[in-house]
C-alpha cells in the first residue's frame, strides 16, 4: 500500500436523510467540526430522500450558516440506497466519507478511519460490534442472509458492515461506473474491491427517531441482494430439479420392479396425489424464483433513473481539485 500521509484531500461526507429534521441540526454541526480537523477543504453532501417533515426548512437555514453544505433534495423518498447514489454521484471531494443522518455513526471514528486512509487503504469500513437493535430472530436473519449471499461466491460481502465508510476517489469512480439501477450498495462496495481495511465500532443509539428498517424492509433488501448478488438460487433449483428427477427414477424402477416380482400393481391413488401436489408445488416456487429475477431484469431494461432529484441548495465544496 502506497502511505498517502503527505496528501491533505478534500473530502466530501454523503448523508441520506429521510425524516430526521430533529437529527440534522444537531448531527450535521458535529461531523463538520470534525472534517474541519482532518481537511481544509470538506463538503457535506446531504441528500433529502423525500422527508416528509420540516427537513427543508432546517436544510435552507442550515445552508445559510455553513456554505460548505451542498442540500440536494430528491423528488419523492428512493430509499436509502438511491438517496446515497445520489450523494456519491454528486460529491465531489479527493475522499468521500458515508454516514447516517440520525447520529448513530460515531464522528470520532473519523480521524481513525482518515489515517487508515493516509496509510494506504483505499476503503476503510466500519464493522458493528454489536447490534442491541436486532431482535434474536432478526440477527440470526442476518446470519443467514450473509450466507446465503455469499454462497460459492467469488465476490464476499463482509457481515456487519453497513453503509458508514471512507473511501478514495479512485473507488467512488469505480461505483460511480456500475450501470445498474438496482443498486444493493453492499453488494457494490465489495465487487468493485480495492484495499479494505475494516475497523471495529460500536453504533451509538438513534438521537431521535425510530428506524426506517422494519423486519420488512430488511427483508426486501436482503431480498435485493441475494437476487443480485447471486444464481445460488436458480442453482438450487437445478439441484433440485435433479434429486427429483433421480428419486422418480428410482421410484419407478421399484414399482416396475415390484411387479415382475410379486405380480401386484402397487396400489397408486394416494402416491399420485401427493406426487402431484409435491411437484406442482415445486414448479410454482421454482416459476416464482424465476420471476424475481425476470422482474430485476425488466426494472433494468427500463433504464429509469435511480432517483431524481427536485431541488439543489448550497454548493458545497468551492474549489474541488477533482472536476467530475
Ligand atoms: N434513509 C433514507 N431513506 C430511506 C430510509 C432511510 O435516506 O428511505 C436514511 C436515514 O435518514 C438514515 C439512514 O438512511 O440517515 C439509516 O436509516 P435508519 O436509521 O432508519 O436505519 P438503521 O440505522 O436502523 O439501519
Ligand atoms: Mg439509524
Amino acid at each position: 500500500m502506497m502511505p498517502r500521509s503527505h496528501l491533505s484531500p478534500s473530502i466530501s461526507c454523503v448523508i441520506p436523510a429521510f425524516n430526521e429534521a430533529s437529527n440534522l441540526g444537531t448531527v450535521l454541526p458535529q461531523i463538520l467540526a470534525t472534517l474541519s480537523i482532518l481537511s481544509q477543504r470538506v463538503e457535506l453532501v446531504v441528500v433529502d430522500d423525500g422527508s416528509r417533515d420540516d427537513t427543508t426548512q432546517v436544510m435552507q437555514a442550515l445552508c445559510a450558516v455553513h456554505p460548505e453544505i451542498l442540500y440536494i433534495k430528491l423528488s419523492r423518498n428512493f430509499g436509502k440506497e438511491p438517496a446515497l447514489t445520489a450523494g456519491i454521484d454528486a460529491a465531489r471531494g479527493e475522499v468521500v466519507v458515508l454516514m447516517d443522518a440520525d447520529g448513530q455513526h460515531p464522528v470520532s471514528l473519523l480521524p481513525e478511519m482518515f489515517k487508515k486512509w493516509q496509510q494506504g487503504s483505499d476503503v476503510v469500513y466500519a464493522v458493528r460490534k454489536t447490534r442491541d437493535d436486532q431482535s434474536g430472530l432478526q440477527s440470526s436473519l442476518t446470519g443467514l442472509f450473509y450466507k446465503m449471499v455469499n454462497f460459492g461466491n467469488r465476490v464476499k460481502i463482509p457481515a456487519n458492515a453497513g453503509d458508514f465508510r471512507l473511501m478514495d476517489r479512485m473507488v467512488v469512480d469505480a461505483l460511480k461506473s456500475l450501470p445498474e439501477r438496482n443498486r444493493f450498495m453492499k453488494g457494490l462496495y465489495a465487487w468493485v474491491g480495492f484495499n479494505s481495511t475494516a475497523i471495529d465500532y460500536q453504533p451509538l443509539p438513534r438521537a431521535d427517531g425510530k428506524s426506517n428498517f422494519g423486519l420488512r424492509g430488511s427483508l426486501s433488501l436482503a431480498l435485493t441482494g441475494i437476487l443480485a448478488f447471486s444464481i445460488a438460487p436458480l442453482r438450487a433449483l437445478t439441484a433440485t430439479g435433479l434429486v427429483l428427477s433421480a428419486l422418480a427414477l428410482g421410484y419407478g424402477a421399484w414399482v416396475v420392479g415390484d411387479y415382475f416380482i410379486s405380480g401386484i400393481a402397487v396400489p397408486g391413488y394416494a402416491t399420485i396425489v401427493v406426487g402431484m401436489m409435491f411437484f406442482s408445488g415445486i414448479q410454482l416456487l421454482s416459476i416464482g424464483v424465476l420471476a424475481e429475477y425476470v422482474g430485476r431484469i425488466y426494472e433494468e431494461v427500463k433504464q429509469r433513473p435511480p432517483y431524481l432529484i427536485s431541488q439543489r441548495t448550497g454548493s458545497g465544496l468551492a474549489e474541488p481539485l477533482y472536476a467530475p
